[in-house]
């Protein structure tokens, strides 16, 4: 996919700092931030509502069609908990956040979540499952694993974004 500006995928545990971070590397660099779990939900882009688990079940084919149209030109930061729906060509750095286990949990709690729900997203923190799914799905050479348990962390990030942009820019340019 030829591309003026990059597509960066913000991943990790819910919970991890997607959202918040997504969001201050968009306004940090200029990109338009996305975030798919919104995108599901307002344009109902699932097959329903697993009670037990307190989860949607994505209709993928109609996600990817609406995702494709929205990442085609570049220049988004796309914000997902999973990584592995998407196509290895629509991003050119993947970023996984992690959080310690305190950190997470106390911002689990606070939001509310049901225990099933904290059990659930602490063993995925724990044993990894974001960090090494996203290993098998990209390339290693985009896969950065970034720390996300305090402020300064999430700045230290935005800043590493922000020098990744130049220097892919650099590259880019015709
Ligand atoms: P996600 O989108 O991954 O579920 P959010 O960005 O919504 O996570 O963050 C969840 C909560 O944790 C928010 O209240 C946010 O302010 C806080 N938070 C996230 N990352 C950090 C961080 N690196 N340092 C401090 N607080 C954070
Ligand atoms: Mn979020």
């Amino acid at each position: 996919m030829e591309r003026s500006l990059p597509n960066i995928l913000v991943t990790g545990t819910p919970g991890t700092g997607k959202t918040t971070t997504s969001e201050m590397i968009a306004e940090a660099i200029g990109l338009e931030h996305v975030n798919v779990g919104d995108i599901v939900k307002s344009k109902q882009l699932h097959e329903g509502y697993l009670e037990e688990f307190d989860t949607h079940v994505l209709d993928e084919d109609k996600l990817l069609d609406e995702l494709e149209e929205i990442l085609k030109d570049g220049g988004k930061v796309v914000d997902f908990h999973t990584c592995e729906i998407f196509p290895e060509r629509w991003f050119d750095l993947v970023l996984v956040l992690r959080a310690d286990t305190s950190s997470l949990y106390d911002r689990m709690v606070k939001r509310g979540y049901n225990k099933r729900k904290i059990d659930e997203n602490m063993e995925c923190e724990i044993m990894q499952v974001v960090l090494e799914t996203a290993h098998e799905s990209y390339a290693p050479e985009i896969v950065v694993e970034l720390p996300s348990n305090t402020v300064d962390d999430m700045e230290s990030n935005v800043d590493r974004v922000k020098q990744w942009l130049e220097a892919w820019k650099a590259n880019n340019s015709k």
